[in-house]
């Protein structure tokens, strides 16, 4: 199959290409190098079945593919409150450049959505059918409120235009290839943790996040793309149900970094969500999926990565400029 991966030199995006390579696809890896890096995907360029493009999926595009996987958007609340009009274009205008596309050429698409789209949530753990408390004017609003707009888009270009749609919803996913400067909980940690900082823990610590492996969660990705079934175009959430406060998960990393650490607490971002963790009963039911690799051993291998970006700065350096 031809598949399409936006924000494909992304984190997620890169680890979904390099799975999918392997498999025997061919990958069309479309980004904008906002966040992402060559460097995450430098080593498939010289694979024939590999292409890069380097595009913003706010400007129309004309491809021919059998699926499309839009994940174009940063993700780190420091990224996309960097430009937030820009965050809500590249969900808003980005995933309609990307249904156009697929009504086009007849293509299955799927949203990489969040679950952010429960806001600060009051129903705990989170299922699909909750819509969520999300502030429409606050600072995570750029971010929460394009992913709201980009499931409504996928599910009336479902019911208008007949699009084959699918919508991931994803809790807070970790692993390598993350940017080490990406101001999200577990990559701040670890780096602190390696350099000997202070892990800088927002408010007191007590709000919790569920934590998955950015390979388990690529296995969620393929399944809902590949499933059929008649309630498939409605969203499924993909995550990893063990839920940790921060000051937990200060512990867990200094565990895996090997080392002692010390906290500093600093003050809780604007309607930072207290609590979240999924009920992943229906892509249980729906995929057959499972998360497999628990909190203590994903920090591991993302300690490993990181470790050695720490101890080589210089690499980190050479990798930025040549982005
Ligand atoms: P990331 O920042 O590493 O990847 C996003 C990618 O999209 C980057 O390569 C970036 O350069 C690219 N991009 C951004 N704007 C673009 C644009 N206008 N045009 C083309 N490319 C653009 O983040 P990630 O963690 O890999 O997230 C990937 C997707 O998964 C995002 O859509 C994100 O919202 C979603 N998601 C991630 C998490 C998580 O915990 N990692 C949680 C929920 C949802
Ligand atoms: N957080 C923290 N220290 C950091 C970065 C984040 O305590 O250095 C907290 C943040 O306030 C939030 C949680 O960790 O409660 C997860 O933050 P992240 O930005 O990783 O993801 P999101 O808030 O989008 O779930």
């Amino acid at each position: 199959m031809r598949i399409l991966i936006t924000g494909g030199a992304g984190f997620i995006g890169s680890h979904l290409c390099e799975r999918l390579l392997n498999e025997g696809n061919e990958i069309i890896c479309l980004d904008n190098f906002f966040t992402g890096r060559r460097e995450n995907v430098i080593h498939m360029l010289g694979d024939p079945r590999f292409e890069l493009i380097r595009h913003d999926v706010t400007e129309p595009i004309l491809l021919e593919v059998d699926q499309i996987y839009n994940l174009a958007c940063p993700a780190s609340p420091v990224h996309y409150q960097f430009n937030p009009v820009k965050t809500v274009k590249t969900s808003v205008m980005g995933t309609i450049n990307m249904l156009g596309m697929a009504k086009r050429v007849g293509a299955r698409i799927l949203q990489a959505s969040t679950s952010e789209v429960y806001g600060d949530p009051q129903v705990h753990p989170q299922t699909e059918d909750y819509f969520g408390n999300v502030n429409p004017i606050g600072l995570r609003s750029c971010y929460d409120e394009g992913k709201r707009v980009a499931e409504t888009l996928m599910m009336d270009y479902n019911r208008q235009n007949g699009v084959d749609t699918r919508i991931i919803r994803i809790f807070n996913t970790y692993g390598p290839k993350m940017l080490e400067n990406d101001g999200r909980v577990v990559s701040n940690f670890i780096v602190q943790a390696l350099r000997g900082d202070d892990l800088t823990v927002y408010g007191d610590g007590s709000q919790t996040r569920s934590f998955c492996y950015v390979d388990d969660l690529v296995e969620g990705f393929i399944r809902l793309m590949n499933t059929e079934a008649d309630d498939i175009h409605l969203p499924v959430n993909v995550g990893n149900p063990g839920e940790f406060t921060m000051n937990e998960l200060a512990d867990e990393v200094a565990k895996a970094v090997g080392r002692d650490i010390k906290v500093k607490h600093l003050e809780l971002p604007k309607d930072d969500p207290k609590q979240r963790k999924p009920d992943i009963t229906r892509a249980q039911t729906l995929l057959g999926w499972n998360p497999t690799i628990p909190l203590a051993e994903g920090l591991k291998k993302t300690v490993a990565y990181f470790a050695e970006r720490v101890e080589n700065p210089s690499k980190q350096r050479s990798e930025s400029v040549s982005k």
